[in-house]
């Protein structure tokens, strides 16, 4: 172990100090000794050279997009530019909340420009980017399919459907937002089972939850006519559109019958992920919609831009203030750097990347689903499963040649899935590299099954009792005194 890799509390020198503060010059204050802690902080004392090296030690044992490849299903791992970051910490942009109108037009413009920029990419009339993340995204969207039917008098929809091979959010939202779910079967290709769709419309649906491409990356080839079925039955069209590399510039959701959806700028559209954010969903409406929108709402008048708070048909206000705006410069940013002519390449090259790994592995890995994906695709662990290496032995050795595991068993209705989604920012090198390592392992797999089972070796913590650190989780260093 390095010196520095140490934990910081062992790097602790009594004394030592990393910060130099001036004298206080403020009258002291007593604070009600009932409010004092008893025994003194248990604090780490080190300098600021020893606290950075730690941290750039730590640093260098986490695995992200920027130390290899990250072909994680259902959440694109897309590289983010630098200059996001740098526009979005631009001071111009570090305001106050409660700022006159007129001293924040600028951002007014970039939020109420990004909002119809994304409107054009999806074919939805009017975009809020208050929400917080994409569950958040989907409990706002849920609230307006409810209030619209309540405003209509119609008390009676009170569910909404679901497929079994969801994200698991989805049917979440939706208890949450206060709907009952009934659950739909797919097909063996993640595809809506039309029969079985048709069998639970009625004048209780509230709406559908979708996405297309499905979780297993099957483009839904019949949702013109799942749209129409489920509006004849006075039901709503809701989108997740959480991962929308797949089709974009290619194809919209508006287009395809869908009256609500939302978007995570934190996968698609280039802010970094994972860790907990911070993230924007974004949710578009049909124009039908648009007053149910939550306040407030960034709007174009005759004399700039102004925000609108008092609307008596909104769900009303779902987030502090405007949502995270950093979030949004970012992600406006992207969009501008690339290009209205340019999406389509997003769409395409992902498309392509997913497509070029499957053909080239399937020999080895068990496909399940043959037909041309859209940005991912499931395999169902090795073919040749008769040395019992399983899809965690898999994503275990992938570690020790850099690379980050797909997705693991899931969506649940694969057994052994192995979910893979290599977005467009991943080269034609990086992608054979990938299909390498891969025939590699299978090679492993077949020739020296134990090696593989025993993986990672080259990784700082090595196979973890998964059921222990998740159940008896240290998280203090007191824990390890
Ligand atoms: C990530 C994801 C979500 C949830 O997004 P959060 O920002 O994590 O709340 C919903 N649906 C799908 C398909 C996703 O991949």
């Amino acid at each position: 172990m390095m010196y520095y890799d140490k934990l910081i509390f062992d790097l602790s020198t009594p004394e030592r100090k990393g910060y130099s503060l001036p004298n206080y010059d403020i009258p002291e204050h007593k604070i009600n000794p009932g409010l004092c802690r008893e025994d003194d902080l248990l604090l780490p004392e080190v300098s600021e050279l020893e606290t950075l090296r730690h941290y750039t030690n730590v640093s260098f044992k986490n695995f992200g997009i920027e130390k290899g490849f990250y072909p994680l299903g259902s959440c694109t791992m897309k590289y983010n530019p630098k200059i996001n970051q740098d526009i979005s910490n631009l001071p111009a942009f570090h305001l106050h909340p409660y700022q006159p109108i007129k001293s924040v037009q600028g951002n007014l413009e970039i939020y109420y420009e990004t909002q119809r920029i994304l409107s054009e990419l999806s074919g939805l009339d009017e975009f809020t980017l208050n929400p917080y993340a994409g569950a958040h995204g989907e409990l706002v969207g849920l609230m307006i399919m409810k209030k619209y039917h309540h405003d209509r008098g119609d008390f009676k929809r009170t569910k909404v459907i679901v497929p079994d091979s969801a994200h698991g959010t989805n049917p979440a939202s939706a208890a949450v937002a206060g709907f009952d779910i009934i659950e739909v079967k797919s097909n063996v290709d993640g595809t809506v089972h039309i029969e079985d769709l048709e069998t639970v419309l009625s004048d209780e649906i509230a709406g559908i939850m979708l996405t297309n491409p499905n979780t297993v990356g099957i483009f839904e080839k019949d949702i013109l006519e799942i749209s129409r079925l489920v509006h004849e039955a006075g039901g709503l069209l809701y989108y997740d559109g959480a991962n929308l590399n797949p089709i974009l510039g290619v194809a919209r959701p508006g287009d395809m019958g869908f009256d609500i959806m939302h978007i995570n700028l934190h996968k698609t559209f280039s802010t970094p992920h994972g860790g907990g954010g911070p993230g924007s969903g974004p949710v578009g409406v049909k124009e039908f919609l648009r007053p149910y929108l939550p306040k407030p709402v960034v709007v174009k008048t005759v004399n700039g831009f102004d925000i609108e708070m008092d609307n008596d048909t909104t769900i009303g206000q779902i987030s502090h203030f405007y949502g995270n705006f950093g979030v949004v410069i970012k992600a406006y940013t992207y969009l501008l750097t690339v290009g209205k002519e340019h999406f389509e390449y997003v769409g395409k090259l992902s498309v392509l990347n997913a497509n070029y790994i499957k053909e080239s592995l399937k020999d080895v890995y068990e496909l399940p689903i043959e037909s041309v994906c859209k940005h991912e695709f499931v395999f169902n662990g090795l073919r040749d499963k008769t040395q019992h290496v399983t899809t965690l032995d898999i994503a275990k050795r992938l570690l020790d040649y850099d690379v980050h595991p797909p997705t693991i068993y899931f969506p649940l209705v694969i057994k052994e899935a192995l979910m893979i989604e290599p977005p467009e920012t991943e080269s034609k090198q990086t992608v054979d590299h990938f299909i390498n390592v891969m025939r590699t392992v299978a090679e492993e797999a077949r020739t020296n099954p134990e090696l593989v089972k025993g993986a990672p070796y080259t990784t700082v913590v090595k196979r973890l009792d998964e059921a222990k650190a998740a159940r008896q989780p240290i998280v203090k260093y007191r824990d390890l005194l």
